[in-house]
């Protein structure tokens, strides 16, 4: 799927809006800021809590992202 920088796409919950190619901003549904996220980090409390013990921790923000840019 060819995403479009700059248009928010609905991915279950969230909602995945590309600043860039590789960096969008995501709401999540029960949060009331935007999170940073690209393919491998988020900002959000759990990707930083588990990223400290599983280097390749993917959070559901990840994988949103992921879904849309593969
Ligand atoms: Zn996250």
């Amino acid at each position: 799927m060819q995403i479009k920088v700059n248009e928010p796409y609905m991915v279950d919950d969230l909602v995945v809006y590309f600043v860039s190619e590789k960096e969008a901003l995501v709401t999540d549904y029960d949060c009331r800021f935007e999170l940073e996220t690209t393919t491998d980090r988020c900002n959000c409390c759990t990707f930083r809590f588990r990223s400290c013990r599983d280097s390749g921790f993917q959070c559901r923000h990840i994988k949103a992202v992921r879904k849309l840019l593969k």
